[in-house]
């Protein structure tokens, strides 16, 4: 490699969940030493943090998986529609072990800062530990939605017994016979109430705001249908690859909802009513773009929770009010509403009728009661996009981190690039489309693997991201998001605009032109030399 016989590393990327394991291996096959550190003491990514009681996929598991390998397509076998975080862990334990990759892996170890050096053209790392390695390319493999999000509620120090973020669950931690409080009512909750309420002897929800939740409808696996995939899985894969958000779904049906009669609209939704994001997908085409056909979907879901929920004063509060369908990402419900008509569960509203004063240390102090709790679960969600790699001192050319480019705004190019950081790249960045993860992962990590390619092949010690190329795309990005209706997500916390963190105004941090144009956009760069880019050797 042309520089890189004065560096440790070719390429050191920070992330072993599913980023890092596909680049790892990628990469390695091209020819390239490869380093990949990440602060878990396992694989997994999301799903080596993630183990919260209920944690699974929302996406359906068997097109949540890699398709680079057709012999561990049709080597594994998935138990579930949904896979629970154990099972994916396992699966990409499995992948590891099948193709040797553990030897480029350092886990437990924490990336603290990674600084270009102008003089030598390198990449330095330094880790927590006091490490510092170098690599001709840095490369973020750190997941969209891994940096937790805290409440700043006095007192959180003073509570006697275990508080913490959803994604920090205590190992070993039993809940049975417990008093639990959990703060925050998105998909994590969602899926995380149905099984605490099982077990512990009380669980009280503290909600702020409302989400439209679709039914999982969780299915075991079955030899026939299992077969039906594995006889199936090139069409199932590269139906995923032309999916507005990366999903094995159906294309979209063709109709509008808007001009549909109404009793017609009433019977297509209760017909695909059985489970994950397919309702959205392959009901009609127009429920993400037309106000109207938005509540007609929010209307019929709100009639669901209605039904499921037997005080209809608990329903009320449950029912999302004064935001559409996906300004906020809606979860996948594996018996929520249902839960709360259980004795042992309670909600609270602490938006209109009793905010959270403090947390006291028997529990949760509102402007009414004081609950008492043996445990305390922060479900409040994450720094999406950015918040890992704002984590992390990473410095660019001109010296300056990440955090400090996208204090106002989080430019990029196509979420793979940032101006001002040469050789560097982000596996679904800012500004990348919102989609099933594998699926935009293994495009990002062929993408990437070109560009190496074509540096090494060609001699190139440096390649430095157009900012005029960023400002476009940029541009583009927030062109398309104000047409959608995501854009309403500012008004309700949306971590999809970062709405969600209340020291940074929101932004636009997600393409919606569709996953598949967005992979389409990728190839084309690549195939035309990757214009947003200006390549360089070094003097020597
Ligand atoms: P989230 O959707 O952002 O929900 C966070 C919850 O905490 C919201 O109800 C929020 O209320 C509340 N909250 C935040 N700060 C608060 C505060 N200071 N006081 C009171 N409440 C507060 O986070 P999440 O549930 O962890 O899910 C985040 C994303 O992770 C999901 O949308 C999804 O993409 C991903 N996820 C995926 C899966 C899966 O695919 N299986 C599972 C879980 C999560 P407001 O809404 O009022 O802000």
């Amino acid at each position: 490699m042309s520089a890189s016989h004065t560096a440790d590393y070719d390429v050191i990327a920070v992330g072993a969940g599913f980023a890092g394991i596909s680049l790892s291996y990628h990469l390695r096959e091209a020819g390239f030493n490869v380093k990949v550190f990440d602060r878990a003491n396992d694989v997994g990514g999301t799903w080596a943090w993630n183990k919260y009681p209920g944690a699974a996929t929302d996406s359906e598991s068997y097109y949540y998986c890699f398709s680079f390998s057709k012999e561990v397509m049709q080597e594994w076998s998935w138990s579930k529609r949904y896979s629970g975080w154990e099972e994916t862990q396992n699966y990409l334990k499995f992948v590891m072990d099948k193709f040797s990759l553990w030897p480029m892996f350092q886990l437990s170890t924490e990336v603290e800062s990674a600084e270009f050096d102008n003089e030598t053209g390198l990449w330095n790392v330094r880790t927590q530990g006091g490490e510092t390695h170098t690599a001709k390319y840095f490369i973020s493999a750190m997941g969209m939605i891994s940096q937790p999000v805290l409440p700043n509620y006095p007192g959180q120090e003073r509570f006697k017994g275990p508080i913490f973020h959803s994604s920090r669950w205590p190992e070993g931690l039993d809940i049975a016979g417990k008093r639990v409080g959990i703060i925050g009512a998105g998909a994590t909750t969602v899926q995380m109430l149905p099984e605490v309420a099982k077990t512990a002897a009380q669980v009280t929800v503290f909600q702020r705001t409302p989400n439209f939740v679709l039914p999982a409808m969780q299915k075991d696996m079955t030899p026939e249908w299992e077969k039906e995939i594995k006889d199936n899985y090139d069409e199932i894969i590269a139906k995923a690859r032309n999916h507005m958000f990366g999903m094995a779904f159906e294309q979209p049906p063709g109709r509008n909802a808007v001009d549909t009669p109404p009793e017609e609209v009433q019977r297509i939704f209760e017909e695909h009513w059985n489970g994950s994001f397919r309702w959205v997908f392959e009901t009609f085409d127009d429920l993400l773009g037309s106000a109207e056909a938005n509540q007609m979907a929010s209307d019929f879901i709100t009639s669901k929770i209605k039904e499921k929920v037997d005080d209809p004063e608990l329903a009320e509060l449950l029912t999302p009010k004064g935001y559409p369908l996906f300004a906020k990402r809606p979860p996948l419900d594996h018996g929520y509403y249902e839960t709360f008509n259980r004795d042992n569960v309670k909600l609270v509203d602490i938006k209109d009728r009793e905010p959270i004063q403090e947390i006291a240390e028997t529990g949760i102090q509102t402007t009414e009661n004081l609950y008492e709790f043996d445990v305390i679960v922060l479900a409040t969600g994450f720094q999406a996009y950015t918040g890992a790699l704002e984590a992390i001192d990473i410095r660019g050319s001109d010296g300056h981190t990440l955090r400090e480019k996208w204090d106002d705004e989080s430019k990029s190019i196509m979420g793979v690039y940032a101006a001002g950081y040469p050789n560097f790249f982000m596996i679904t960045g800012p500004q990348a489309p919102f989609a099933n993860l594998p699926t935009s992962i293994e495009q990002n990590v062929a993408y990437i693997t070109d560009c190496l390619q074509k540096m090494e092949s060609e001699g190139y010690d440096l390649f430095q991201p157009s900012p005029e190329a960023e400002d476009e795309w940029s541009a583009h990005t927030a062109e398309i998001h104000e047409q959608t209706l995501m854009a309403q997500g500012d008004k309700v916390n949306s971590w999809m605009m970062g709405a969600n963190l209340e020291q940074r105004k929101p932004r636009v941090l997600v393409y919606f032109g569709g996953a598949h144009i967005y992979y389409d956009k990728l190839r084309e760069s690549a195939d035309g030399g990757f214009p947003e880019l200006s390549f360089s050797k070094s003097a020597a």
